[in-house]
């Protein structure tokens, strides 16, 4: 098989995924020429609390969320991965996977892109892959580059780009800022409704609420049954 020209790569904890996640992926696979689209379910997070669904339960959602759309492509390497979750190292994987042709993009929320001086070896990111920066409710800062925290801006200043063509013309480097809907949708918001016995229909594919409801994820019984668990 010839290598693909261009690849994105969505991580997150998808816990659960939700259409703010899928309508992002869809839109820009229609504005961006990519050939193969993954979403990475992280495993144990190195920067935020321990997600609530176990890291099989998390990606059998994507699983259930994407089975309709040949586009979407479920990567389970990082739930595999012994240890805490890190996004350089994924990135380091498919640049050897891939080789150094091919163009890697990593998807982005903007309240991630503002908290990446604090990962792990951030700077390599741009090394290895483009940034694709989606805007999300509430964090809309990217519109202004000057809000960016300064570390941020210095590393990050020659390399924005409009136009997701130009992502091709290079294998890593750009940063893009992709123009995609904005759905006020997390998975903090569906984790509470469920909690609260609030119907989460419509902010999720049936598929993935069914599995909830049947797994009773996100429940008050479901978190004190886990109490004194490992989540694994
Ligand atoms: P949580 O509330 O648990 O943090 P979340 O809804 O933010 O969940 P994540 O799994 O943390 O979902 O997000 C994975 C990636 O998707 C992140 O880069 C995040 O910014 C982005 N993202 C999540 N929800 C949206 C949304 N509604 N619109 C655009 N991007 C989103
Ligand atoms: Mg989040």
């Amino acid at each position: 098989m010839t290598n693909p020209a261009l690849v994105g790569i969505y991580g997150g904890t998808f816990d659960p995924i939700h259409f703010g996640h899928l309508r992002v992926a869809e839109e820009l696979l229609s504005d961006i020429a990519f050939s193969r689209f993954f979403f990475v379910p992280a495993g144990a997070p190195r920067l935020r609390d321990l997600p609530f669904a176990s890291k099989t339960q998390r990606a059998t959602m994507v699983e259930l969320a994407i089975q309709d759309n040949p586009g979407f492509l479920l990567d389970t390497r990082e739930i595999k991965r012994e240890g805490v979750s890190r996004t350089v190292e994924t990135l380091r994987e498919y640049r050897s996977e891939y080789g150094g042709d091919v163009a890697l993009c990593l998807i982005m929320g903007a309240d991630a892109f503002l908290k990446i001086h604090q990962w792990c070896d951030w700077h390599e990111v741009f090394e290895l892959c483009h940034v694709v920066i989606v805007n999300r409710p509430g964090s809309m800062l990217i519109k202004h580059k000057q809000d960016l925290p300064e570390e941020i801006q210095q590393v990050c200043a020659a390399r924005w780009v409009t136009c997701s063509v130009s992502l091709t013309s290079q294998p890593y480097g750009l940063i893009y800022m992709a123009a995609t809907t904005l759905l006020d949708i997390s998975a903090t918001q569906i984790r509470a409704m469920v909690a609260a016995k609030k119907s989460i229909r419509y902010l999720l594919p049936d598929a993935v609420s069914d599995y909830i409801k049947t797994h009773q994820l996100y429940t008050e019984e479901y978190e004190f049954k886990k109490i004194g668990q490992h989540r694994g």
